[in-house]
């Protein structure tokens, strides 16, 4: 077993709902640890696009990293995801950011993922499970990879316990 972590986004529909549905979809990939806050972040890239919700998880699993990627692209169909442009709308996104201290280059899959340390929105829902996690490639924890994140998109904090919680956003 093995804890990696997970980035989660949505901007189109009803972007809560897919969020939930894409943890519940985990427990076929393995055991769900933590579950970071939700955020709202003004769209990265491509600007022209509705805000996204963005969150975090750690997930202990005994998965090989391709198998974690195949079953992530998976649930991203499952849940009805059109789009395929990249950085352009989506109902879910479901990226591999750490898996454990492993670094992985291969066809279509690298971990850690290439921009992480660029955006905001996904380490400031890593840091908040994760903080002390040491990061393979920098050697350096996810707190202070946070502290010189250059990225000043602003990202609002929405809620804590967005799983239970049926607040609908
Ligand atoms: P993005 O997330 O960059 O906006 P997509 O979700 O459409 O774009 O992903 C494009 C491709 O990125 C996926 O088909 C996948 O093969 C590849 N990829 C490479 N590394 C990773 C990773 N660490 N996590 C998820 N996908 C990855
Ligand atoms: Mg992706």
């Amino acid at each position: 077993m093995v804890t990696v972590y997970l980035a989660l986004g949505s901007n189109l529909g009803e972007r809560q709902v897919y969020m939930q549905r894409a943890v519940q979809e985990m427990a076929a990939l393995g055991c769900t640890e933590r579950i970071a806050p939700l955020y709202e972040s003004a769209p990265y890239g491509e600007r022209a696009q509705p805000a996204f919700l963005n969150s975090a998880l750690g997930l202990a699993t005994s998965l090989t990293p391709q198998a974690l990627l195949n079953g992530l692209k998976t649930i991203e169909q499952k849940l009805g995801r059109k789009a395929r442009r990249r950085w352009g709308p989506r109902e879910i996104d479901l990226d591999i950011i750490f898996f454990g201290q492993e670094m992985v280059q291969e066809a279509g899959l690298t971990i850690p993922h290439y921009d992480y340390r660029r955006r905001r929105f996904v380490l400031q829902p890593l840091a908040d499970i994760a903080p002390d996690f040491i990061a393979p490639d920098t050697r350096l924890p996810l707190w202070r990879l946070l502290a010189d994140c250059p990225d000043t998109t602003p990202l609002k904090p929405l809620q804590n316990n967005w799983m239970t919680d049926d607040a609908q956003l």
